[in-house]
């Protein structure tokens, strides 16, 4: 009976202490993946700061948000998409199997933002030869709107973010302690765009003009969409020439097209394009334009912004290393962009007359570019040359470009 009773009373305490060794060995077996659980538990707890509501930092907080991570931005400007005023832009169906609403989808941002997909655009040359390339798998780009209107991606992105509980703090230009994403656009100008968005009567057409006499090392645009117009040169040289360049795309264009704008805004804005060992800065991580990541070749930053975003937050809901994400995603395809814009940079307005011609010949311009933006045995030959021709380049502080452009 004593020996019942004392059984009784100890059978607790040994359960008690059972279950606590067993628990102690289970987590030294256990140990990374409880490391890992507690450190998410406890971040989920931490404010997670980011600098920037740009398209980079608002796909971050998004994909946060969804996770249960509380997330504050801080934006420098009044509203997002400052910098843009409303103007169209292409984002790239060419650089990934994916179609790039799909993976917006599957990301759980569902396209509920104004986009226009296209499969033809006409490409001019230096001779003033014009040909329409086509894509039939499916459309090269989607034409969507950037800054204040309210179906631009931008103001979509916001109120998505807004809907999932993510602070935005306006007028905040900060870099305080709570930041642990960067997505603070461009620090400084590889590339520059000058022109204007106007109202249009002209059925909707994309049109890329190769000729460095109107846009040095790089091309002039014209896009026309629901009668409006954005119409840009774009350099990545001789930024001073920026509107004389402009002058000369307006005078083109308008013999081939006819295009009369109406109310007519002067559009500018630079780009910023960058390889870098580490896209990590101080233990923060860099995304979009911040970080550099902008496609060398055409200059089609959107889908590297969005995707970089994706990836930042995806390293701390998971806990993975985000400089092995952005190589593992994005490494060969920017080397490879870069060895394309290298190849025809040295081939000027000849290489460009080629180019055409290739796009022209092809059945599937998408399929073409695919494969113009993978990784191939003489681009890793090619690759250290490039590299160098990079490193060379000036990249000079916004600041004095827009002086420049201003002063010409
Ligand atoms: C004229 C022009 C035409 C373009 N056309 C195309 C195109 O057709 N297709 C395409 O794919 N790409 C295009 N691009 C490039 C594309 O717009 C960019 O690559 C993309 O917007 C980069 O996104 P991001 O989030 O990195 O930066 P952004 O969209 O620039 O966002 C950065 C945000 O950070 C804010 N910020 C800056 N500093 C601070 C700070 N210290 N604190 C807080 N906030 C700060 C800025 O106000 C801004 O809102 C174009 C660019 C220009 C200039």
């Amino acid at each position: 009976m004593g020996k019942l009773l004392l059984f009784q009373l100890l059978t607790p305490a040994l359960i008690d202490t059972f279950s606590n060794r067993m628990l102690v060995i289970g987590s030294l077996f256990l140990h990374p993946v409880c490391v890992n659980k507690t450190k998410i538990g406890e971040r989920s707890m931490e404010v997670i700061g980011i600098a920037g509501a740009g398209i980079s930092g608002l796909t971050a907080a998004i994909h946060l948000a969804k996770n249960g991570f509380p997330v504050r931005v801080y934006e420098k400007g009044e509203d997002v998409a400052s910098r843009f005023r409303s103007e169209f832009q292409g984002l790239e169906n060419w650089s990934r199997d994916e179609d790039v609403l799909a993976f917006l989808e599957r990301i759980g941002i569902a396209p509920r933002f104004y986009h226009k997909p296209f499969n033809e655009v006409d490409a001019v040359n230096d001779l003033g030869r014009k040909c329409t390339i086509r894509s039939l798998s499916r459309p090269g780009l989607y034409i969507v709107k950037r800054g204040r209107e309210s179906d631009s991606l931008d103001q979509y992105l916001k109120s998505r973010a807004l809907e999932l509980g993510v602070e935005i703090e306006f007028g905040q230009p900060t870099m305080s302690q709570d930041i642990r994403i960067i997505a603070r656009g461009p620090q400084a100008a590889r590339s520059v765009a000058y022109g204007m968005e106007a109202e249009v009567d002209h059925p909707d057409r994309i049109a890329v003009l190769l000729d460095d006499r109107i846009a040095p090392k790089a091309y002039a645009y014209l896009i026309i969409v629901d009668g409006k117009m954005t119409l840009a040169s774009a350099l990545m040289e001789e930024f001073h020439r920026a509107k004389e360049c402009f002058a000369s795309t307006v005078k083109r264009t308008q013999a081939m097209y006819g295009v009369s704008p109406r109310n007519a805004h002067p559009v500018a804005g630079y780009m910023d394009f960058a390889l870098r060992n580490s896209y990590m800065d101080g233990g923060r991580m860099l995304v979009g334009e911040s970080a550099g990541l902008q496609d060398f070749f055409l200059g089609f930053g959107m889908r590297y912004a969005i995707v970089s975003g994706y990836l930042a937050a995806e390293s701390i809901v998971q806990g993975l290393d985000y400089d092995q994400l952005i190589k593992g995603e994005m490494e060969k395809q920017l080397k490879s962009s870069l060895v394309n814009r290298y190849i025809f940079e040295k081939l000027g307005n000849r290489g460009y007359r080629r180019l055409i011609r290739a796009w022209e010949r092809s059945d599937d311009v998408v399929l073409l570019m695919r494969r113009w933006y993978g990784w191939r045995l003489y681009k890793g030959l090619l690759f250290p040359l490039a590299g160098r021709w990079l490193r060379r380049k000036r990249r000079v502080g916004w600041q004095r470009q827009r002086e420049r452009v201003t002063a010409a």
